[in-house]
């Protein structure tokens, strides 16, 4: 009998067998993409997780018939939760991660000629928000060790025209913002942390976001606290709360009787609903404990995955005092199993039952950013000269080849029982002792 027909009856036979030990994949055994036994068989934790707590919720908004924040409490009810979660001063709630960084962008008077300061090791709408308000991203190389922003080229890319740092808390790991903190303070720069993939990270014990002007979070799906689309702006300046207010609220203050149709600046409407915050308000709740269990649950894979050579789980600072592992990020060595290309390892993975994905490109190099530099409106903002100087700079060699070593696992695959972990680890070591015959294969 083959294992296939082995556990297909042992699981029919679940009653009487349920106190046999699990059979379980070992390292020796053949790799599924050579037509052994999959390491797992069950998908891992799905996402989001809800319950009637959620359910009440929603309908408590539908019912109540006040749907935007204008109208009801929840949006202001959430502000209030968040920034007491995060220990800041205050909070305003966006539609999006990325209207949070827009939002922030423009309140700091962001605009075309400014430059700021960011890591191409990111996603995307870090640079959108900056591209959308005319202004250049200027890339410093990352730390391929973290795989966040080295700290320690950022004063070599600051011109003049720089106005503020963004660095980005990649993974829910954290930048060193000891060192970026104190190249802000040195060149009177403003920071703003963009904390999108990192809440309840925290560095030396406070939460990251609270070391900047401002910290930008992203509540979107896929995001370890979720209700579809949102985002948040904390900071500790209430000023600035409220300018950051009116510009999400189409230039308009904060009404405190009936309407207010007086204007501030330029604004947008980038409002969160009141549906999306009793989301939330109830997701928070489960937040903590999710948090507990992905940090614990990557620590015990850290441990195993070191020992495996080619593999480098992502280093963090030792201000890092808390990851909050929204991605599972480590590096690939083909030169450790036997040339097998990182293309290949990863079909191996997903054969195993754990898909992984090589997630991001190189995104400085990405043609739309050079579109953009070409478009009219750039054109006459930026001469020639600063355009092509700003190309011959644009060099991130070791982004590059962190693009091309990288390999994730996603927060949902840290949501499980540490079993799931151990079978994680097994796949990499099945794959790495037939690695030559699977690289002879491809
Ligand atoms: C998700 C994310 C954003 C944007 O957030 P959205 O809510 O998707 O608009 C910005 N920066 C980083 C690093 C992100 O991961």
């Amino acid at each position: 009998m083959n294992r296939r027909k082995f556990l297909a009856g042992s699981a029919a036979a679940g009653a009487i067998l349920s106190t046999a030990p699990r059979v379980q994949a070992a390292a020796s055994d053949r790799p599924a993409i050579l037509g052994g036994t999959p390491v797992r068989r069950n998908p891992f934790p799905s996402w989001p997780i809800t319950d009637e707590q959620e359910e009440k919720a929603i309908l408590s908004v539908l019912r109540s018939g006040k749907w935007n924040r204008g109208m009801g409490q929840v949006v202001n009810r959430f502000e209030e939760s968040y920034s007491k979660l995060m220990g800041s001063h205050r909070c305003l709630a966006t539609a999006n991660g990325t209207s949070a960084l827009l939002v922030t962008l423009n309140t700091m008077g962001i605009g075309p000629g400014d430059e700021v300061i960011v890591p191409p090791y990111t996603f995307v709408a870090t640079i959108n928000a900056i591209l959308q308000v005319g202004a250049l991203p200027v890339f410093v190389d990352s730390d391929g060790e973290t795989f966040q922003i080295d700290a320690r080229k950022i004063e070599a890319k600051i011109t003049s025209r720089t106005v503020a740092i963004m660095p980005v808390h990649l993974g829910g790991n954290v930048a060193d913002l000891d060192t970026i903190m104190a190249i802000a303070k040195k060149r009177n720069l403003p920071v703003i942390e963009d904390a999108c993939q990192a809440h309840l990270a925290e560095w030396k014990g406070k939460k990251v976001g609270t070391y900047g002007k401002a910290g930008c979070f992203s509540f979107q799906a896929s995001k370890n606290l979720n209700c579809g689309e949102g985002g948040a702006i904390i900071t500790d300046d209430p000023e600035f709360t409220e300018r950051s207010y009116a510009f999400h609220n189409n230039s308009r203050r904060r009404a405190t009787a009936g309407y207010d149709f007086s204007y501030v600046a330029k604004g947008l409407n980038l409002r969160l609903t009141e549906f999306q915050a009793a989301l939330l308000l109830t997701q928070m709740t489960r937040l903590g404990k999710q948090a507990g269990t992905r940090e614990q649950n990557a620590q015990y894979l850290t441990q195993m995955l070191t020992e495996i050579p080619g593999i480098a789980p992502a280093r963090m600072y030792p201000g890092c005092t808390r990851n909050a592992y929204h991605l599972y990020m480590f590096r690939y060595d083909p030169g450790h199993f036997a040339g097998l290309t990182r293309a290949k390892f990863m079909e191996a993975m997903a054969a195993e039952g754990v898909p992984v994905s090589g997630g991001y490109a190189p995104l400085n190099k990405e043609p739309f950013i050079v579109n953009t530099m070409e478009s009219r409106g750039f054109k006459r903002v930026y001469s020639d000269r600063q355009r092509s100087q700003w190309a011959e700079q644009n060099q991130c060699p070791v982004n590059d080849k962190l693009c091309s070593e990288a390999v994730w696992l996603t927060q949902t695959q840290l949501l499980g029982p540490r079993s799931d972990m151990a079978e994680i680890a097994t796949a990499m070591r099945k794959i790495r002792n037939s690695a030559s015959e699977i690289a002879k294969g491809s």
